[in-house]
């Protein structure tokens, strides 16, 4: 494979995304006609088809060609001791500083110069007075506070302290209170992964940059529990696996990196933890995590639960708390890396072409089908190649404005292949094809042609 290596972005690509996937129906922002809800998105039609498929192939290559691989779908609201089992009602909780001058509310590790500070240890007083509010620059920050990110709600009727319950902040606790039904179940033995692909809720305190910190998001995680002695080796194998994952789908090598937590960083209980980043218009960003985190959560919910979570080892007869290695990837984070990265612009007659370059296995509609006129004799036509091609992939149908207009708005969506129909498809019943990136057209056969897009696609897979 040639890893594919980015053109120059434009500067003000951050705000076209934001402005094209509006337009075009990728992302709209939140209940937008009572003036929109902060940092709440929805995926507008073709956002969902791109989701949907960026969800289908990590559930594919993750499950499906997998043999130590099996999913799971755990519900969002569990037994709220799961929560203190994680440590999630003492520790999730980022240390938040106001500023007195512009009311404004930061997380402190966000904060130019924050960095220095070590995290776990209490800000010593002065030294956040010495950073400059990154809003209104006054050196006016109160001491840090900390703040528990996890939302709270009540189940049943009555709201008091006994009927709380918390709405998952991460999706993977789900899966180390169903390790024994699975092993049980599938009648595994050590190693295997559980994923899961579900809704994730943090009340961030500094949400923004469009989809990419959100207060509710999707997340794609995979546990996977082997042996203590083996959890170095198989974090090695997963941060390569998930690395050629995106290299695979075209990413641009020099828009991706690995980035190893240092020693400050890391979560008390974890003995590894590499980002895999991505250079984002505001600057390099995780956007997945690959963590050995040890045998803490099955130790944790054995003893917070009484149930024995150890596992014997047949093979050496020992009995142990499996370690997990764990890949988490956010969905609509990588969704955005999908937009950044298949974003183009090329010079084109006297025009700028935007297009679209998306993964075909990712691209929300595979084909369009353009009747070249919108005269009735091609209706039946076009309307009969569409009906074709749909049953295998979602397929736009376009008939509005001049082709050439056509083609610029199935570029800007990222259609890999336009199916016009002309009036010659009337006497030699075929059809032309043109590629979205080559933009070269070939002339095929109308009963070849859905034969012919399945089996490119097939190709890819
Ligand atoms: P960050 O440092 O950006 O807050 P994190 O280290 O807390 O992220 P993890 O807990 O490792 O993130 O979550 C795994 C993945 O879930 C992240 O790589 C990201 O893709 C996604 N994710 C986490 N928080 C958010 C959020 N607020 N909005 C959207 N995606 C998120």
């Amino acid at each position: 494979m040639v890893a594919a290596t980015s053109e120059a972005a434009p500067a003000d690509l951050f705000d076209k995304i934001i402005s094209l996937s509006k337009r075009r129906g990728f992302v709209f922002p939140s209940s937008e006609i009572y003036g929109g809800l902060s940092s709440c998105w929805d995926y507008g039609p073709l956002g969902v088809e791109l989701k949907n498929n960026v969800k289908a192939a990590w559930w594919r290559a993750m499950t499906q060609l997998r043999d130590d691989v099996v999913g799971l779908d755990a519900s969002i609201l569990m037994h709220p001791t799961v929560w203190h089992a994680s440590g999630h009602v003492e520790n999730f909780t980022d240390p938040l500083v106001d500023c007195r001058n512009c009311k404004q509310r930061f997380r402190l590790d966000q904060i130019p110069g924050a960095e220095v500070l070590e995290p776990g240890e209490p800000a010593p007083e002065g030294f956040v007075a010495g950073l400059a509010c990154p809003n209104c620059g006054e050196h006016q920050l109160t001491s840090p506070r900390q703040f528990n990110l996890m939302f709270k709600t009540f189940m049943g009727p009555v709201e008091e302290d006994a009927a709380t319950v918390f709405l998952r902040p991460e999706t993977c606790q789900g899966i180390y209170v169903n390790f024994e039904n699975v092993r049980v179940t599938t009648r595994r033995k050590l190693p295997f992964g559980v994923a899961q692909i579900g809704k994730a809720f943090r009340n961030e305190i500094t949400p923004g940059n469009f989809i990419f910190r959100t207060r509710e998001f999707e997340q794609m995680e995979q546990q996977f529990f082997c042996a203590p002695a083996e959890a170095e080796q198989w974090f090695q194998h997963w941060r390569k696996v998930r690395m050629e994952y995106y290299l695979g789908f075209g990413v641009a090598a020099d828009r991706l990196r690995y980035r190893q937590h240092g020693k400050h960083e890391l979560a008390h209980y974890a003995a590894a933890a590499e980002d895999i980043e991505y250079l984002f218009p505001f600057g390099w960003k995780e956007f997945e995590g690959i963590h050995n985190r040890t045998d803490y959560d099955l130790r944790r919910h054995s003893q917070f639960s009484g149930k024995d979570l150890s596992y014997f080892d047949e093979t050496t007869r020992e009995r142990y708390t499996p370690y997990i290695v764990e890949t988490s990837a956010g969905c609509d984070r990588s969704l955005f890396v999908f937009l950044l990265d298949a974003y183009h612009e090329e010079p084109d007659k006297d025009e700028t072409r935007v297009v679209m370059r998306f993964h075909p296995l990712l691209a929300p509609y595979k084909a369009a089908v353009l009747p070249l006129s919108k005269k009735p004799e091609l209706a039946a036509l076009s309307r009969s190649v569409h009906g074709q091609l749909r049953r295998f992939f979602p397929t736009d149908y376009d008939e509005t404005q001049s082709i050439g207009r056509r083609y610029r708005r199935q570029d800007e969506i990222g259609t890999p292949w336009c199916v016009t129909v002309d009036f010659e498809s009337l006497n030699d019943q075929a059809v032309t094809i043109r590629d979205r990136d080559t933009m070269l057209q070939e002339r095929v056969p109308i009963p070849e042609v859905a034969g012919l897009l399945r089996s490119r696609l097939d190709a890819l897979l």
